[in-house]
């Protein structure tokens, strides 16, 4: 069956609401509390804890760990990512995946949930105050399986108000600003917390280097990436989504990448993803070639273009024949050195089992002695 189009008119006056209320109490009842109540060092610690902690649940969890699958984790940091990352309010892991899912599969036509060719604001943030989606779930039937997502999803506005709502209340009450705790770490954090995760959608399918794939929408953006803890390495993400780094290069600014990384190292996640580097060099010498073919064939009619354009494609061929070579041998290697530590482990076994026999042969004879002499 064909999919239906994403999205039809119609104002969600939740979504309405619950933006308009968050926005106005975060951008006009902070600095009236601060004037008015001042701010203190814990209810500083706890708008930080949460401006950090529920979109880096976003970016690691719904993302890249539920979205794209880029990693494996046990159940606890799958409840944490599930618990502040619905603290988030951005919809249940299981509707953002499949939303998510859409975007990458149908980007920029109108399948895409927040396609930028409907502009701007549609992709920041209009899809979800005047649009109405139909989410297809038949893209997340993988999640469907794992009982904890399913139970997010279920009693959604629960986790949400729990993890969003009430916990930094209670915090706030604890620490004796309960007041603060609401207009802080509950509405000024949404507000920050949205349009740092929106930037995404908007400012990234439109500003940004198209290293990867250089017909995208999606760019990389490296200021958006300081603000969204690595994602808006997006024209790397679109193109290679299966990885679970987004800021590919080690000097990247991507902490969700570094997150999992040290999981990884930890042993609390396992079986991340990450691309060949010779397919990502060979996606970003593609792209090289098509910018500055494109560029050539502006003049198909200057000789001197024509001349040039033969070269680059000789150079380019060659550059592709050298990038197999370069493989195969690196494949050859590696191959090669598992080999030479199977090679020392074998030798290392044998080694170990001979001095054994060998003081076995001692202890027999220390025994026999004794026994003998008993
Ligand atoms: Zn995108
Ligand atoms: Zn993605």
């Amino acid at each position: 069956m064909a999919p239906k189009p994403s999205a039809i008119r119609k104002n969600n006056w939740v979504n309405i609401i619950f933006f308009a209320v968050t926005t106005l109490v975060g951008l006009i009842g902070t600095p009236l509390y601060i004037y008015k109540f001042g701010v203190t060092g814990s209810e500083i610690v706890l708008l930080v804890f949460f401006v950090v902690v529920t979109p880096l649940s976003i970016t690691t969890g719904y993302h890249r760990l539920f979205a794209h699958a880029t990693y494996k984790t046990n159940a606890v940091i799958r409840f944490l990512l599930l618990f502040f990352g619905g603290a988030a309010f951005e919809q249940s892991a299981l509707q953002w995946s499949s939303q998510h899912r859409a975007h990458h599969r149908y980007v920029d036509t109108d399948l895409d949930p927040y396609s930028i060719k409907k502009g701007f604001f549609y992709a920041h943030m209009g899809w979800l105050i005047f649009w109405q989606h139909e989410t297809d779930y038949d893209y997340v039937k993988d999640l469907a399986e794992d009982a904890l997502i399913m139970h997010q999803h279920r009693y959604y506005l629960l986790w949400a108000i729990v993890a969003g709502i009430v916990t930094p209340l209670l915090l706030g009450a604890l620490t004796g600003h309960l007041l603060g705790a609401f207009v802080l770490s509950i509405c000024l954090r949404l507000t920050v917390v949205y349009h740092l995760t929106f930037f995404i959608n908007s400012i990234c399918h439109i500003f940004g280097r198209s290293t990867y794939d250089i017909y995208a929408t999606a760019k990389d953006n490296w200021f958006i990436a300081f603000l969204t803890f690595g994602e808006g390495y997006h024209n790397f993400h679109h193109r290679f989504s299966g990885d679970y780094r987004n800021g590919v290069r080690w000097y990247q600014w991507d902490p969700s990448k570094w997150l999992i990384a040290l999981l990884g190292k930890t042993g609390l996640a396992w079986d991340l993803r990450r691309v060949s580097n010779f397919r990502i060099l060979e996606a970003q010498l593609a792209g090289e070639n098509r910018r500055v073919t494109d560029w050539l064939a502006r003049d198909d009619k200057n000789t001197e273009f024509l001349k040039l354009g033969e070269i680059v494609q000789a150079q380019y061929d060659s550059l592709g024949q050298d990038l197999v070579k370069w493989e195969k041998a690196a494949r050859k290697y590696k191959l090669m050195s598992r080999r030479q530590v199977v090679d020392y482990s074998k030798r290392n076994l044998a080694e170990a089992r001979e001095q054994f026999d060998y003081t076995h042969h001692d202890w027999k004879a220390l025994l026999k002695q004794y026994l003998t002499a008993a």
